[in-house]
């Protein structure tokens, strides 16, 4: 056996991991499914809407891998590709999920990697209509870069933006500000069918469009670490130090530690690459690993002069929300939620004036 570790996967967590063990001087085998560098994920949209470029967007330039890590451009399909490593870290992100929609599914877009944006990026044109399914982070922000390129965009939205995060209050002042980009917002409607021209929603209604993008969530990547060993409930089971096995770690959006929520996000897998990298390292060498804790993140979405920012406890009936802000500037509200008169959560839409220090009152 090689004194090699593989890495599979060379997304945030990927490369975390890798630098790690490049630090530590072990030689690295980084797998990549896709052509390209390893890119920083959330410009993908803006590569999608002619706001980026693909070649502009690396993780780490290309020297970064020239000395001491083997960046593979292959996809692993199974274990036994695997079996000659001293050390495993999976990290092989996740994938749109897309709902089992009726119709014909083959015009949905997703948006995941630089294929799908540069496949979008080829339809794009100022004035086509521009559907988006789903009103989340990512819907969000690319109905607002695509109308930033030009185009007329809906969203449409079965339960509510942002999943509910933002409460009423805010989302109203979030929802004026969409609208006054010339996004159209059909919140509360639901696909019934995708036709040839549009979507046919719930109540009977056709929303035409000329292209589509369904931005309804994503799952982990499971299949590899399933056929390893590990178990797989809406992401790879891990233990608390992202070991499923001897020198086996699991790291990024595909991992679920014991008690954790999948959550996708990049500072939470670079965070959790670093870890499994270094627990790699310690139970090498007979040290004691380090369990992961999941850290407190903002959600926030800030395209331009479009902006909203959550963190903390931002769910639950029983939440006091109160406006701190004089609500004399439009398209701006700032509000605190406490339980038992003591800030839980923060909402701000259209500011992010005084967030931090709120933040930092909440975590102590
Ligand atoms: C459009 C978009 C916008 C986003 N915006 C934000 C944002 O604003 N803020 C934020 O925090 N998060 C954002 N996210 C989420 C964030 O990008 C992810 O949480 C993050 O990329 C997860 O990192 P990861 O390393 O776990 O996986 P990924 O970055 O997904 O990387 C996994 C890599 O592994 C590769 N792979 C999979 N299987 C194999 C295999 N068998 N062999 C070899 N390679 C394989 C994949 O092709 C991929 O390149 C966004 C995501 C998208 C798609």
């Amino acid at each position: 056996m090689s004194d090699k570790v593989a890495i599979v996967g060379a997304g945030h967590a990927g490369v975390a991991a890798a630098a790690v063990l490049k630090a530590a001087g072990l030689a690295v085998d980084l797998f990549t499914a896709e052509d390209t560098l390893p890119y920083f994920r959330p410009r993908l949209i803006a590569v999608a809407f002619g706001q980026a470029e693909p070649d502009a967007i690396a993780i780490k330039p290309a020297s970064f891998y020239a000395d001491g890590i083997n960046l593979i451009h292959r996809t692993v399909t199974s274990p036994d590709e695997l079996k000659d490593y001293a050390g495993v870290i999976l990290t092989q992100g996740s994938v749109p999920f897309v709902p089992p929609f009726e119709g014909d599914r083959a015009r949905l877009h997703t948006l995941w990697n630089v294929q799908d944006a540069m496949r979008i990026r080829a339809e794009i044109r100022p004035g086509a209509r521009l559907t988006v399914i789903g009103g989340g982070v990512l819907g969000l922000e690319s109905a607002l870069r695509a109308a930033m390129a030009g185009l007329k965009v809906t969203v449409i939205e079965s339960f509510a933006l942002v999943g509910g995060v933002l409460g009423p209050a805010c989302s109203k002042v979030l929802e004026k500000t969409l609208e006054a980009k010339g996004i159209t917002l059909r919140v509360g409607a639901c696909v019934a069918k995708i036709e040839a021209n549009g979507i046919r929603l719930g109540d009977g209604t056709l929303v035409e469009d000329d292209l589509l993008l369904c931005s309804t969530g994503a799952r982990g990547v499971t299949a590899l670490g399933e056929a390893l060993g590990a178990k797989a409930d809406c992401g790879l089971l891990t233990n608390p130090d992202l070991s499923f096995a001897p020198m086996r770690y699991a790291a990024g959006d595909l991992a679920r530690p014991t008690e954790a929520r999948p959550v996708c996000a990049v500072r939470r897998a670079t965070a959790m690459g670093t870890l499994a990298a270094q627990n790699l390292l310690a139970e090498r060498e007979g040290r004691p690993t380090t369990p992961w804790t999941d850290p407190a993140l903002p959600l926030f979405m800030k395209v331009e002069d479009t902006e909203f920012h959550t963190f903390g406890c931002c769910r639950g009936d029983s939440l006091d929300e109160r406006r701190i802000d004089d609500g004399s500037k439009d398209g701006v509200i700032q509000t605190i939620l406490y339980s038992a008169n003591h800030p839980v959560g923060l909402r701000f839409v259209g500011t992010r004036d005084g967030f931090g220090a709120w933040e930092k009152q909440i975590l102590a």
